[in-house]
């Protein structure tokens, strides 16, 4: 039906279409907009100067969405208060049409959906409206009143008379997204997903001229409308203002006057401790430092200031890095509009099945600026700023009169951030705990429970082989009675006894017919050959009335490491002088298992991960002594 080449009816160039459902296109000769009418293409309009080419993406370039491949065929630029954004029409594999916006480096690909229900008119949407289509609950997070700006390409529709346009951003709790496009009436519903640079596997990309070494693609030849000073732009096309190093005068970066925004005073000069423009690596990637920021505290009175840093990957977007006392985070916009929940009495916020705990709520203010900004940068400004903490991350959610902000920041040592940027010496040491500092002694404790545990088993395994093999050869039993009233010698020594086999240790046992009384006996283990003696003493006791009993009638003493040979035990026992006679039995075991020194060793094992766990627990305490949610924990 489509015919898939033509000429431009303007200019006579051959058209040819990449896409055979494309409505409209535009010549690359002549720029003339051309819409097909029957077999026809009519000019309709002329593309305009499009601003400083920002986006990597271009008409011709090739990705994948999950496992389906697509190409760019067209496009939409659209201008807005901060900056402009992308949306690029793709064509798939099997023919379908899709949309790959590229809004400031952030990446979303979406596809017209049906609407689920009548959408409230244009006055009426506004940001924090919810709506639930197919089980999963969106919220408008923001309203945009933005300019068409031009088009280019093959698109599905007549698109090239517009001027202002409505857009309402949907987000969900994860990766989802939506616009709601009030460019006619109804207005249209297009739902996809947030996706990475990285995901997309983009081929045939615009060669951006600071793709690779130092030669970035820097606007100069400005100067600044406030004292003159010469200045450049390194982000030019992505920022909005820019800091004149030596007035500190605001300057819209997008007004070739560079005319002035702000002008503030400051008392201090600052030194970021990366210096504006420099490159380096983290975590894989090139980053250019553009910008920086200090912002401001002062619950109770007392100002508190951390630092950020703007980090510009041309093709992946933006980064932060934010400094607190030492302390650096690596941050990253989130695409997501995350749920408050609760995590027992904590405020919470759940993020892709995680779930952080309030840390932090405060009211910062923007007290000092440096270099370049992809939004309107204004020192005076204050927004809300909570964080939520889960082990190394910290979720942060910024408030403004115009929008909430959802960032994830992963700890970052410094050390890795002065050698990313190869900064000379050493990043200085954090003082403090900081939110989501990492608990250093929380892995030892984890690893030392799990030694202590292994080596606990060995020990009970031991224990169980000792049980089991120990021989408990009994070398000598016999009764005899003792009375102290008889007032005569009471030492005397046993017949001798073998003690044979190997070294092994030896159990000496009392039982005694005691009741309400004591008995002492002192005790020897001779060896009959040497005449060598372990000499030992033992108290046996037992006092029972009414039901409480006291101590007992029996006891044992065990000898360690005994050598085989001939014995004999010397025994003298001691009673009260006015005491009842007792009888007692004395038995004699070689080999017998024994506990003691098992339970000793458990004993020693586990000291280690006990303190190891004291001292996480204790670092947890001081981390949530200076949340200030830490009275409510
Ligand atoms: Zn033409
Ligand atoms: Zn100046």
């Amino acid at each position: 039906m489509s015919q898939l080449a033509a000429n431009c009816p303007n200019c006579g160039a051959p058209i040819a279409f990449r896409w055979s459902g494309a409505v409209q296109t535009t010549c690359e000769y002549c720029r003339a907009i051309l819409v097909r009418r029957d077999v026809n293409l009519e000019k309709v309009g002329q593309v305009g100067d499009f601003p400083h080419e920002v986006s990597p993406i271009q008409i011709g370039t090739e990705g994948a969405y999950g496992n389906k491949a697509f190409q760019v065929v067209g496009r939409i630029l659209y201008e807005y208060e901060d900056g402009g954004w992308n949306e690029w029409h793709v064509i798939f594999q099997d023919g379908t049409s899709g949309w790959l916006s590229d809004a400031q480096l952030e990446y979303t690909i979406s596809f017209q959906s049906p609407l689920p229900e009548a959408l409230p008119p244009e006055n009426e949407i506004a940001r924090a409206r919810r709506f639930v289509w197919n089980g999963i609950a969106y919220q408008v997070t923001s309203v945009t009143r933005a300019h068409y700006r031009g088009v280019a390409g093959e698109l599905p529709f007549e698109y090239w008379d517009k001027r202002d346009v409505v857009f309402a951003d949907l987000r969900t709790a994860d990766a989802r997204f939506g616009t709601i496009d009030y460019s006619q009436e109804p207005p249209l519903l297009f739902l996809g997903m947030a996706v990475e640079f990285d995901d997309l596997h983009l081929k045939n990309l615009r060669q951006l001229e600071a793709a690779a070494g130092s030669s970035a693609p820097k606007v100069s030849g400005l100067n600044c409308p406030g004292c003159g000073a010469p200045l450049t732009l390194s982000a030019a096309g992505h920022s909005v203002s820019v800091v004149c190093p030596q007035c500190h005068s605001i300057l819209d970066a997008r007004d070739p006057n560079l005319q002035v925004l702000q002008k503030f005073e400051s008392k201090q000069l600052l030194q970021p401790a990366i210096p504006l423009g420099s490159r380096g690596k983290l975590r894989g990637d090139d980053y250019e430092l553009i910008g920086f920021q200090v912002r401001t505290t002062d619950a109770e009175d007392i100002p508190d200031s951390w630092a950020e840093y703007l980090l510009l990957n041309r093709y992946k977007g933006f980064r932060y890095l934010t400094e607190y006392n030492g302390h650096w985070n690596f941050v990253k916009t989130v695409p997501a509009n995350p749920d408050r929940t609760k995590l027992g009495k904590k405020s919470a916020a759940k993020l892709v099945g995680r779930t952080y705990v309030l840390y932090d709520s405060e009211l910062a203010t923007t007290t000092y600026v440096l270099g370049e900004f992809p939004w309107r940068a204004h020192v005076g400004d204050k927004s809300g700023v909570e964080d939520y903490i889960a082990g190394s991350q910290m979720l942060s959610c910024e408030i403004t009169e115009a929008e909430t902000i959802w960032s994830l920041g992963d700890y970052t040592p410094g050390a890795e951030i002065w050698k990313a940027f190869q900064l000379p010496g050493h990043a200085p040491a954090p003082s403090g705990i900081f939110g989501n500092q990492p608990a250093p002694f929380v892995g030892e404790a984890r690893s030392m429970w799990r030694t202590a545990m292994n080596l606990l088993s060995a020990i009970i395994l031991i224990a169980i082989v000792f049980y089991v093999f120990a021989s408990q050869q009994t070398v000598f039993q016999q009764q005899y009675s003792y009375s102290p009233r008889a007032g005569a010698e009471a030492s005397f020594v046993t017949p001798p006894f073998e003690v044979k086999g190997h070294p092994s240790n030896v159990e000496i046992s009392i039982r005694t017919d005691l009741r309400n009384n004591w008995a002492y006996f002192n005790l020897a283990l001779i060896n009959e050959a040497t005449g060598q003696g372990y000499d030992f003493g033992r108290e046996v006791s037992y006092y029972t009335s009414g039901g409480e009993t006291e101590g007992g009638r029996n006891d044992r003493a065990i000898v360690p490491s005994v050598e085989p040979g001939n014995y004999y035990l010397r025994v003298e026992p001691e009673m009260a002088a006015n005491a009842q006679s007792m009888v007692y039995t004395l038995e004699i075991k070689r080999s017998v298992p024994s506990s003691g020194l098992f339970l000793l060793g458990a004993g020693i094992l586990l000291i280690p991960p006990i303190f190891a766990t004291w001292r996480a627990a204790s670092f947890e305490q001081r981390r949530w002594s200076q949340s200030n949610f830490s009275g409510r924990a």
